[in-house]
């Protein structure tokens, strides 16, 4: 359980979930195919994307809905409140996108997906 929770930690540091210490992402929206330190290959096949837009998606609606909530309790006009949210929820996906697809790596680490040469 410890490595799980080692693992999933560094990958939210964006850093490699084998070696921890090489870079997942070369630029803000880029990530790195090989690890620069150990070489291991982040995701291998072409799709292994999805997983982390699907944890993004996630994670972005659940930010949605706990901002829509704000409806019953404030008086806000509705068109303010949906502006807002929809504003919220771009930022938040477009700031969140590295660390999903990290989560994700780490997580195919986890099931042996990723693995060392
Ligand atoms: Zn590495």
């Amino acid at each position: 359980m410890q490595r799980v929770f080692r693992v999933l930690f560094f990958s939210l540091l964006l850093t490699c979930p084998a070696c921890q210490r090489g870079r997942m992402f070369r630029s803000r929206f880029t990530m790195n195919v090989r690890c620069p330190v150990c070489g291991i290959v982040f995701e291998r096949g072409a799709g292994e994307f999805s997983g982390g837009m699907a944890i993004n998606t996630v994670a972005t609606s659940s930010v949605a809905v706990s901002g829509a909530a704000l409806a019953f309790f404030t008086d806000m006009p509705v068109w303010t409140l949906i502006v807002a949210l929809t504003l919220v929820s771009v930022l938040f996906a477009l700031w969140f996108y590295r660390y999903a697809r990290a989560l994700w790596a780490g997580i195919l680490y986890l099931t042996g997906s990723i693995r060392e040469d």
